[in-house]
């Protein structure tokens, strides 16, 4: 496992560990401080935990960016119900590789965050639901939940607190939508995984009918380091709305593809800068700034600020983070059809305007490509994504319809020539990415 660390921009957290040799066990992690954010939680109410991981100002890392703390804070107190911690580590949008090596590199920072979690909400059985192809981490997981019990981190009376806690690693069955809250839930308790309608919020209503915390595996991982280090070192980096440090995944036409993890921010020029850049001869044509469900970027955005008002502002998504880089040889109508199969696919078919808007938008964009396009298609291209935009159950369907809209903006006169010229007009075996 290797990550690249983008030392002109700040010491990595996260990270920090991943070229160690064997860092996923438990003596590598305490060898950097682990578990000493865990004692620090313990020795505070639960309450001044979760405050203090409010007025840190972490947001969550799986796409929403929704405050951690404020989450926490959501769950009632007093109510007489169990409270359930569950994890999501079924990462699965395009282009996005940052909690699974995480969580192969260094497990142990998302065990002690979801001990300190549970603490602060007054939970007693915390959840991981794991992407279930990732084997070799399902494995390491059990092994390191296994050392954290071994040494009194769970079980019965963390570390004399009085505290008890259990984690059960639940390994998903492979569907995206299961990436969603709700239809995460769902498929714990053992149904087919579909999103449930919010509100409630898992935080009122989430597993077993009980207040609920549903975090990302990053967000989790980020908090030890917050106890340890405190709220001012972690707003030191990044911007006041959008402070600390993340992980960026970046691929395609990169020289040197992987996880990099710097202060929100960053912009990707700066991210190419310490990567080797785009593959040597190439230039950028578009990218992702967080995954292929959030509107793609094109040259004109090399300096946009990766946050969440940043990119926000210059009319996308930060979402995962995940920057899918394409350079000149890449066909965008080609790279728009591979993605929305992807998600006709993926839909759960519980609503029609994804269900159906996503099979026929994979009807037309292959029509297209292909060269056997006609007059009008890109009007009903841009009819369908509106009918599914906005229009559908959760937020699949407007992550699928936001390639096409973007696309069309940026990319117009591309579709226009595949339609005019009868053909594709890039040759596929020039572009890597997709051969
Ligand atoms: P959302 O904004 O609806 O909700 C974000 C979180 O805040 C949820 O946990 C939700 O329960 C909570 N929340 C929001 N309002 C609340 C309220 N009033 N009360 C209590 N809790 C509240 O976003 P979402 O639909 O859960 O997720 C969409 C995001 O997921 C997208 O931005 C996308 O980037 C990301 N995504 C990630 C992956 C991945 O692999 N990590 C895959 C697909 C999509
Ligand atoms: Fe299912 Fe798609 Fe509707 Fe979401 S938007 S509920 S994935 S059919």
């Amino acid at each position: 496992m290797t990550a690249t660390h983008p030392e002109k921009l700040l010491s990595p957290v996260l990270s920090a560990t991943w070229d160690d040799e064997k860092p996923w066990t438990l003596a590598t992690y305490r060898a950097h401080d682990g578990y000493k954010g865990l004692h620090e939680a313990l020795r505070m109410d639960p309450d001044a935990v979760i405050a203090l991981v409010k007025d840190a100002g972490l947001r969550g890392r799986g796409g929403a960016g929704f405050p951690t703390g404020m989450k926490w804070q959501f769950i009632p107190q007093g109510d007489g119900k169990p409270h359930y911690l569950v994890v999501n580590a079924d990462e699965s949008e395009p282009g996005t590789c940052k909690d699974i090596p995480l969580l192969f590199a260094n497990p142990h920072s998302l065990i002690e965050g979801m001990i300190i979690a549970s603490w602060a909400i007054r939970c007693s059985h915390a959840f991981i639901y794991l992407r279930g192809e990732t084997v070799p981490v399902l494995r390491r997981l059990h092994a390191a939940v296994a050392e954290a019990y071994e040494a009194g981190y769970l079980g019965q009376n963390v570390l004399g607190s009085g505290f008890d806690l259990d984690i059960t690693v639940h390994a998903g069955a492979g569907a995206y939508i299961c990436g969603e809250e709700t239809a995460l839930l769902d498929s714990l308790e053992g149904r087919r995984g579909q999103p449930r309608l919010r509100p409630p919020f898992p935080a009122v209503a989430g597993l077993y009918a009980c207040p609920t915390v549903v975090n990302n595996v990053e967000s989790i991982a980020s908090v030890p380091a917050i106890l340890h280090k405190g709220k001012d070192w972690f707003r030191s980096m990044g911007s006041e709305k959008s402070p600390g440090f993340t992980l960026y995944s970046l691929s395609g036409h990169v020289t040197n593809p992987g996880q990099y993890e710097a202060p929100l921010g960053v912009t990707l020029r700066q991210l190419l800068e310490i990567s080797g850049g785009v593959r040597e001869g190439h230039r950028l044509k578009f990218w992702t700034p967080g995954g292929s469900s959030t509107p793609m970027f094109t040259d004109q955005h090399l300096d946009v600020p990766l946050d969440y008002e940043g990119v926000g502002a210059a009319g996308s998504m930060l979402g995962t983070k995940a920057l899918q880089v394409f350079d000149e040889t890449t066909c965008v109508v080609r790279a728009v059809t591979r993605w929305t199969e992807f998600y006709a696919h993926e839909s759960c078919g519980k609503c029609t305007p994804c269900r159906e808007g996503t099979y026929w938008l994979v009807q037309l964009l292959r029509r297209i490509e292909a060269g056997e396009g006609e007059p009008g298609d890109l009007e009903k291209l841009q009819d369908i994504a509106d009918n599914i935009n906005g229009k559908s159950f959760c937020a699949l369907g407007d992550g699928a319809a936001s390639p096409i809209f973007s696309s069309l903006q940026y990319f117009r006169d591309e579709y226009e020539q595949h339609l005019r010229e009868r053909r594709c007009p890039f040759d596929p075996a020039a572009s890597t990415v997709w051969a």
